[in-house]
């Protein structure tokens, strides 16, 4: 079934970044279908094959050259300490790894933790930042549920991902360090196998992930407020500036963020901005 003469890229098979690897790939314009949830699927009319993995396993099988590419965490590539290139970050999966003790425990460091019990699911990186600091503790490490480790008595503090704040705060937890900050990223063997095929795939994901991450905004505005309009609508690279019948007019089309969008509206608004419109963009090559 896997061919030599295909790009191998792994994607995980299941847990959260599955579905989303799924919809990126397909968005970009990868026609496959897993049969009966096996470990392949071959890409029609591109040389690649997809190989359905472990997410947490994808990092070491990129490294060793088991797959040329692969979708995973950051977090789980510097865990498990893989010599990989980081072609590109997804922009979603955003978390941190952080050192989180009770909520009225008195230390204030990670440091102080020196001799103390701490559950985790990333003990090279906690070890690894531990040792930095010439501290030494006795880790715990577990697969997953670490946020109720220490009510269950095993450890003195955790070291966990955290995304939105809300699992701490059920468990009444606080974080007291922060290891890092994480995101889903592309990853590539060193040998860049299929070196043309891949770069053709980052550009296609590229593609999608500001596609997503932005909106083209089209507004009216007098020329003489174009330069408080430039401030506000900055653009990717620049706007473009149209001319109307109405030579004191001109149109603007702009990228913005898609998250300020409805902000950016208010702002154009009130400099005398008309006819404000949002598009969705579907993909795009900048
Ligand atoms: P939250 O309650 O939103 O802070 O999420 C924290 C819980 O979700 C923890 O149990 C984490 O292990 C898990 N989590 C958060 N973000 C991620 C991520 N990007 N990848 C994997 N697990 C995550």
């Amino acid at each position: 079934m896997i061919s030599e003469t295909h790009l191998r890229l792994g994607i995980p098979s299941k847990g959260r970044l599955s579905d989303l690897a799924t919809e990126l790939l397909t968005q970009a314009g990868l026609r496959f279908r897993r049969q009966n949830r096996g470990l392949f699927a071959r890409v029609s009319g591109l040389s690649i094959d997809l190989i359905y993995l472990r997410t947490d396993d994808i990092p070491t099988l990129c490294a060793e050259g088991a797959i040329d590419m692969g979708i995973t965490g950051s977090d789980l590539v510097e865990e498990a300490g893989a010599d990989v290139d980081e072609r590109m970050k997804f922009g979603v999966g955003r978390c941190r790894l952080a050192f989180c003790v009770p909520d009225d425990a008195p230390i204030k460091s990670a440091a102080e933790l020196d001799g103390k019990r701490i559950a985790t699911s990333f003990p090279h990186v906690t070890r690894k930042y531990l040792s930095k600091r010439d501290a030494a503790a006795h880790l715990v490490s577990l697969a997953g549920s670490v946020e109720a480790m220490i009510q269950l008595g095993v450890a003195d503090a955790i070291v966990d991902l955290v995304e939105t704040g809300s699992t701490l705060a059920a468990n009444r937890l606080r974080i007291l360090e922060e290891i890092g900050n994480y995101e889903t990223v592309l990853i590539q063997n060193h040998h860049k196998r299929h070196g043309e095929i891949a770069d053709r795939l980052v550009e296609r994901l590229k593609g999608v992930v500001i596609a997503r991450d932005y909106s083209l905004m089209e507004y009216n505005i007098p020329r003489a407020k174009m330069h408080l309009a430039e401030k506000v609508t900055p653009g990717f690279n620049s706007p473009t500036v149209n001319s109307l019948e109405d030579s004191d007019w001109c149109g603007i089309q702009v990228m913005v963020k898609r998250k300020d969008v409805v902000d950016t509206m208010d702002q154009l608004k009130a400099i005398g901005a008309t006819a404000i419109f949002e598009m969705t963009l579907n993909n795009c090559r900048l």
